[in-house]
């Protein structure tokens, strides 16, 4: 009888060891790759201790021009799983993807999003950016993210199934957060007078934002911050300053300063503080994570528009 328990009891210890031991280990983790730093964030969200996750373009990276290195393509040849924008904000990646020789599978974060054209004008003709007319920049809309979440839930879960319902569960505590976050944003705009809801910022990332949330956002450099910023842009945004009462413009962070500072000084408006555009900040800063960068952003925008 004694015998038989003991039995009984190292098989379950054996059992035990044999579903923990791997899962805890470092090296059973999913090896993912995110193209940039905010789609970091949502995999470290979802995928919690699960997954190892390597960025391409880091905090306060220019993903629009981004030169991936042969450490880059290391990365990828070691991942099961790569996910991306997509909308054409990543141009360079099919040339990184081939050249890695990776058999991971490349997920597209914003499939399923309802993509906004971009507002290309005569000022960006004959520039080489290859997304067409689409605005890659749909993550500054919360509901937009919340497909994020589903898509990089369902990838995740495809390339590790053992953690389906881990991934499950992870995402629909963020996705309750996202709607928080979103009635947050709601709520602070509202605050704002609706006749100085305008704003002017270095690159036009901010339309999904702007539609999603009701500010407008007018820029001189496009869609992309590969573009050329013309002398006709800038003479045009400064007309559109001074006829419209434009209380602000902001300097984002992955942007030359310079431009906006001169907007300033020639219209008089607000230097609004940093906008958080296209990358999060280090960890330890004012955008961190994905919610920590839109509350930065609506925190900077009300604090100029609302005085
Ligand atoms: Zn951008």
């Amino acid at each position: 009888m004694i015998h038989r328990r003991l039995v009984l009891a190292a098989g379950t210890a054996a059992l035990g060891l044999a579903l923990c031991g791997p899962a805890t280990a470092q090296q059973a983790k999913l090896p993912v790759v995110a193209s940039f730093s905010i789609l970091s964030d949502l995999l470290r969200e979802v995928g919690g201790d699960r997954v190892e996750i390597a960025t391409l373009v880091g905090p306060n990276g220019d993903a629009h021009v981004y030169q991936p290195s042969p450490a880059d393509a290391k990365r990828l040849a070691g991942a099961r799983l790569v996910v991306v924008n997509g909308l054409g904000f990543e141009g360079w990646l099919d040339r990184l993807v081939k050249a890695s020789g990776t058999k991971a599978t490349v997920a597209v974060a914003a499939r399923g999003v309802k993509p906004l054209e971009s507002k290309e004008d005569d000022g960006h003709k004959g520039h080489k950016h290859d997304h067409g007319s689409v605005d890659p920049h749909a993550w500054q809309d919360v509901a937009n993210v919340k497909l994020y979440v589903a898509n990089i839930r369902d990838a995740l879960a495809a390339a590790d199934p053992d953690g389906k319902d881990a991934y499950a569960s992870r995402a629909s505590a963020y996705l309750a957060k996202l709607d928080a976050l979103d009635a947050e944003i709601r709520a602070a705009v509202a605050r704002i007078p609706g006749d100085r809801r305008r704003i002017v910022t270095s690159h036009d990332a901010f339309a999904y934002f702007g539609k999603a949330y009701g500010i407008t956002f007018v820029s001189p450099q496009g869609v992309s911050t590969e573009a050329e910023v013309s002398a006709k842009n800038v003479a045009r945004i400064i007309r559109q300053i001074r006829a419209d009462k434009i209380p602000a413009v902001f300097i984002e962070n992955v942007s030359d300063p310079r431009l906006m500072e001169r907007i300033t000084k020639e219209t008089g408006a607000k230097v609004g503080g940093r906008l958080y555009s296209d990358a999060l900040s280090a960890q330890d800063g004012p955008a961190g994570t994905y919610i920590d960068m839109m509350r930065s952003n609506i925190r900077e925008l009300s604090t100029a528009l609302s005085s």
